[in-house]
């Protein structure tokens, strides 16, 4: 019998859906794997309320009453607030927090009948690239245990690269599922921002949070993602279009398909990786699109735009959690003042704290005007360059996700040498456009390198399916860590 851990989301449902296995029986495989597994990927697992749920959709798929999804397994990170798994965002300022609700996209998900394996581990209030910064130890990456998975989505990745979920979702407010995704050798896709519903995920940068989902192959991808779009009144940027099959155009190919090649971005990263890059446009060129050279000046200021309007928001999100309403509560203290910095000292780790003093410096009376208000114009301008280039050159943009494989997590540890690696990631956010990451191939150190593509403003279904057709013909996506 195959080990039912390896199959991508749309086998697993064949085999659910011929009666081959139960739902039961798949949750049970990951179960046993996950606690079989040293990567730290997840931080919270509740077998109880996964086998109930897989029981349901067991009897869902006997009553004949099954969708694609109904009894396949998904790991949801531990940004998205659960009624059954703690929700700690990785922070001690969290810690065991029972939300009362679930959050949109997991309430979406279990309607479609997907079984919840737990949390994935991530940084810090999805603050980092690596996921150093979780506060309950970092997770691994399963191709090589001294590289960094990536961040903040890296247990996500994680677990998705080591088969230890068929698919995960993943949260993306400047790259956190784009760079883990390439990471780990994955497949992973930021939808438009407002797309998916934000209520229920703890939130970071209200303006640029944005859920998505890593898995195999973008058919998966296309098929959970398919689910987890749609207006939802509870959240005040959601867009007002109704739900959409993602699948029905994955085959759409990419003949006559123009793709934006900005070739300075191509010059700046290992030659390895350019290289794979540039077999990639070249399998795409065979498929019927054409290149077009495009220029992204603007864009080159993302990192310092991002990094002054993400902690901004940040600094304002985070004032919720005071040891009163939300989170920690110092044991001891003085007077009340005295007990919320108390208890937010010892909650936050070094990131969050970071990121509030610098969004706090920002927004700061004299400073505000010079950084944030200039900053808000940088960022449209960035997202005028992205529609005029989208309006008059090509269909989508392909580029590095950024300049290298996975670092090891003793190499880079430098705040600010962290968030300049996020160059590739931030401009699309900043934009909100859909992006995807998508494996492209190997470093000579057996890492894997990604495809990163950009797309208009809720052309999902066109990014979906112009990665389906590079998967067709390769098979960087169906890579596995020896192991695993
Ligand atoms: N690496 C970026 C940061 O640290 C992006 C994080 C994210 O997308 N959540 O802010």
């Amino acid at each position: 019998m195959t080990d039912i851990t390896r199959l991508t989301v749309a086998e697993t449902h064949r085999l659910l859906s011929d009666k081959k296995v139960s739902a039961v029986e798949v949750a049970q495989a990951y179960l046993n794997k996950i606690q079989g597994s040293d990567l730290n990927a997840y931080l919270s697992v509740n077998a109880d309320a996964t086998l109930e749920q897989a029981r349901h959709a067991d009897q869902l798929i006997a009553e004949g009453k099954a969708g694609t999804l109904t009894g396949i397994p998904i790991a949801h990170k531990d940004i998205f607030v659960t009624r059954e798994w703690p929700s700690t965002a990785a922070s001690k300022m969290l810690e065991g927090y029972m939300s009362p609700f679930d959050a949109t996209v997991v309430e979406q998900l279990k309607s479609a009948g997907m079984v919840c394996l737990g949390k994935t581990n991530c940084d810090e209030f999805a603050m980092g690239s690596t996921n150093a910064n979780s506060a309950y130890g970092k997770t691994l990456n399963p191709w090589n245990k001294d590289v960094v998975p990536g961040g903040s989505s890296g247990g996500s990745a994680s677990c998705v690269a080591a088969r230890l979920a068929p698919v995960a979702t993943a949260t993306d407010t400047g790259g956190s599922i784009r760079q883990p995704a390439a990471f780990c050798g994955v497949t992973g896709i930021k939808p438009t921002y407002g797309r998916p519903s934000r209520w229920g995920m703890i939130a970071f940068a209200s303006s640029l949070d944005t859920a998505g989902v890593i898995a195999q192959t973008a058919e998966d991808c296309a098929l959970v993602l398919s689910k987890m779009i749609g207006f939802d009144h509870r959240d005040s940027t959601s867009i007002e279009l109704p739900s959409e099959d993602l699948t029905a155009s994955l085959n759409n190919g990419v003949n006559g398909l123009r793709i934006g090649v900005p070739r300075a971005w191509l010059d700046k990263v290992n030659p390895e990786l350019k290289k794979s890059i540039e077999e990639a446009l070249n399998e795409y060129q065979k498929l019927g699109a054409k290149l077009v050279d495009i220029e992204l000046p603007t864009a080159d200021l993302g990192v310092p735009v991002y990094y002054i309007i993400a902690p901004a928001e940040a600094s304002s999100n985070l004032s919720r959690f005071d040891g009163v309403r939300y989170g920690h509560r110092a044991e001891k203290y003085d007077d009340l003042l005295d007990m919320i910095k108390r208890s937010r000292d010892e909650g936050f780790g070094a990131e969050p704290k970071r990121r509030i003093l610098i969004g706090t410096y920002v927004l700061s009376h004299g400073y505000y005007d010079a950084y944030y208000i200039k900053a808000q114009r940088v960022r449209r301008l960035i997202a005028e360059e992205f529609d005029r280039t989208f309006a008059n050159l090509c269909d989508v943009i392909a580029t590095p996700v950024s300049t290298d494989a996975a670092f090891g997590y003793e190499d880079n540890k430098d705040p600010l040498s962290l968030y300049l690696s996020d160059l590739y990631t931030v401009p699309g956010s900043l934009a909100g456009l859909p992006s995807m990451s998508i494996p492209c191939g190997m470093s000579s150190k057996g890492l894997p390198f990604g495809l990163q593509l950009i797309a208009p403003k809720c052309a999902e279904s066109r990014i979906l399916s112009v990665a389906h057709a590079f998967q067709k013909e390769t098979d960087w996506h169906t890579k596995a860590p020896i192991g695993y």
